[in-house]
């Protein structure tokens, strides 16, 4: 009997794994769009506010993508360990350099996410010029959800989820199953305004570093915890969705998150601020354009056949084209 209960697990946590299968988690990335609305002046509000439930629930598109496109997978990341040392000065930050230097295929392969966000921030920009309702909700998801991405450490490590030191499942712990069990209770999202960012690359890069800089920390306080915590402890079942699946054990899940020092929550609260000030600097850019007018704008019949297509495919079970993260 007790072997039969062990099978049905194991079977369930083969069958369920797939579900965490995507950067910062659905719920973060939806959290995140979410909050940096409210960091918008008045004059972005009156569109953005109410295109809320749009601007969240389509902040996960890109890794939706994921399974449509191949070119979108290496949008979400940088083994910027894959150049050297920190800080990486061998790396040129802008696009032309890069790739006189490294050749495009050798870029793609490691990861682009910090230049593809200056050429979201560009679509974004020409989308506010031409005021283009569709657009502008789309590539303001879209782009939230490159820059979330930027913020996580092991977005920016060729270690991505352990699996060079035997921590398999890391990635997924770091940025679904901390955010989902203690962001609603024990976060703070409340931020300021938006802010003006003049120089976008520069911004970007400097959180890019960041985040390889606690790559080490993300990877080794789990190693630390693992090797001290009650190896019967670490996981538990729980169901989801009417099915049972084996993830982090909450005591685990606190235990880590303390050991972190708020770390998951500062990324998250850093990636609010840069969403929401992203927005802002492409819509200042486009000459700010007057939004009342686009507010009460509907998504057309086109748009909604590409939503359908993307969830179909993510939907399928076909699996995610390029690399996985879990
Ligand atoms: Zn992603």
């Amino acid at each position: 009997m007790k072997k039969a209960v062990f099978s049905f697990l194991l079977f369930c946590t083969t069958l369920t794994l797939p579900l965490h299968s995507f950067c910062w988690g659905f719920f973060a990335h939806q959290k995140i769009n979410y909050y940096a609305v409210f960091l918008l002046p008045p004059e972005m509000l009156v569109l953005y506010k109410p295109n809320i439930p749009f601007l969240s629930e389509h902040a996960v598109d890109p890794d939706k993508r994921r399974y449509l496109v191949a070119a979108e997978g290496p949008r979400h990341y940088i083994d910027i360990d894959q150049y050297g040392s920190y800080p990486y000065p061998d790396l040129p930050r802008r696009w032309k350099d890069a790739v006189a230097r490294f050749g495009e295929d050798s870029l793609n392969r490691h990861g682009i996410v910090p230049w593809h966000i200056q050429t979201m921030l560009y679509r974004l920009t020409e989308a506010f010029k031409t005021k283009n309702f569709s657009l502008i909700m789309k590539y303001s998801a879209e782009i939230g959800h490159y820059i979330s991405d930027a913020h996580v450490p092991l977005h920016a490590s060729s270690n991505h989820n352990g699996q060079l030191t035997g921590q398999h499942g890391i990635h997924g712990f770091w940025e679904s199953r901390v955010p989902e069990l203690l962001a609603e209770k024990e976060f703070d999202f409340l931020l300021g305004k938006a802010a003006y960012i003049k120089n976008p690359e520069e911004f970007t890069w400097k959180r890019v570093l960041e985040s390889a800089r606690a790559a080490d920390t993300v990877l080794l306080f789990e190693k630390n915890l693992n090797a001290r915590y009650p190896a019967d402890a670490k996981y538990s079942f729980e169901e989801r969705n009417g099915k049972l699946v084996r993830q982090y054990a909450s005591g685990y899940t606190i235990a880590y998150n303390s050991k972190l020092n708020g770390m998951v929550e500062r990324r998250m609260r850093q990636s609010i601020f840069a969403v929401a000030s992203f927005w802002y600097t492409a819509w200042v850019n486009a000459g700010q354009p007057d939004l009342k007018e686009l507010a009460g704008q509907q998504f057309s019949a086109t748009d909604f056949l590409e939503f359908e297509q993307l969830n179909r495919q993510w939907a399928s079970g076909n699996g995610m084209i390029g690399r996985k993260e879990q």
